[in-house]
């Protein structure tokens, strides 16, 4: 798809971010009592606020052609400040390095939804995993994540595109149910210790509702 200036592209950023809105949403509840769980029960109405107020700014930008960078940038600086908590800080930074490195891409050239999923996507891993500094296997977000970003980086140059996305949604949402017996290492639900095995860990089932947006919102994108 020819997007010489990029406003295709930020178009389905805003279209993804709208999804995860409506996705945190729906889900609130259940993310807060896995939260209640192992950690302070605050996971889905935090995340809640902070895609409420992102809502809002894209509301607000109207049909402004703010380039596909700028948009999660914004979006990212909104989550930190709105959401509180580790996950806000997480997210915040993850969307914010996700920006950057959306708009440091060599040339804009034809959109292909599948780099540009693995570009927001490695990005996002590389900000959290700079603050948070977790790893594989701690029970935290980034098991749903890297799952879904490898699925990115390992497809072939010639597999069809949604296919490679729906294996990126699908290897986020097994990452997470992963998490179920892991004892986690990182975050409040590392303070129970063997206890938190056997629960969901919550951040890693909102970063799967995330990836599943994403790959519905770029499967779309017209070849
Ligand atoms: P808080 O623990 O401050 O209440 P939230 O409840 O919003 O924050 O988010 C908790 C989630 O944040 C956890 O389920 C976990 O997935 C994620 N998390 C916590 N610490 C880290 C970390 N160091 N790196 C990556 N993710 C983390
Ligand atoms: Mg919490």
């Amino acid at each position: 798809m020819p997007d010489p200036d990029g406003l295709a592209e930020a178009a389905l950023i805003r279209a993804w971010l709208r999804c995860a809105a409506a996705s945190v949403h729906e889900r609130r509840v259940w993310l807060t009592d896995l939260d209640a769980a192992i950690g302070d029960g605050d996971h889905g109405i935090n995340l809640d606020r902070g895609f409420t107020a992102v809502l809002a700014d894209l509301d607000g930008a109207g049909d402004r052609a703010d380039p596909a960078a700028a948009v999660l940038t914004a979006a990212g600086r909104r989550l930190l400040g709105m959401v509180g908590g580790a996950s806000g800080a997480l997210y915040g930074r993850g969307l914010m390095t996700a920006g950057r490195h959306v708009g440091e891409r060599p040339e804009a050239g034809p959109s292909d939804p599948v780099r540009l999923a693995s570009t927001i996507l490695g990005g996002a891993v590389e900000g959290i995993t700079a603050l948070g500094h977790a790893a594989a296997g701690d029970k935290t977000m980034l098991d749903a994540l890297l799952p879904a970003l490898s699925v990115l980086r390992s497809a072939a140059s010639d597999a069809d595109p949604a296919s490679t996305l729906a294996a990126d949604a699908a290897a986020g949402e097994a990452g997470a149910a992963a998490t179920v017996p892991l004892v986690a290492r990182k975050g409040r639900a590392s303070y129970l210790g063997e206890r938190s095995a056997g629960h969901l860990d919550p951040g890693a089932a909102s970063a799967a509702l995330l990836l599943r947006c994403l790959a519905t919102t770029l499967a779309d994108t017209p070849a």
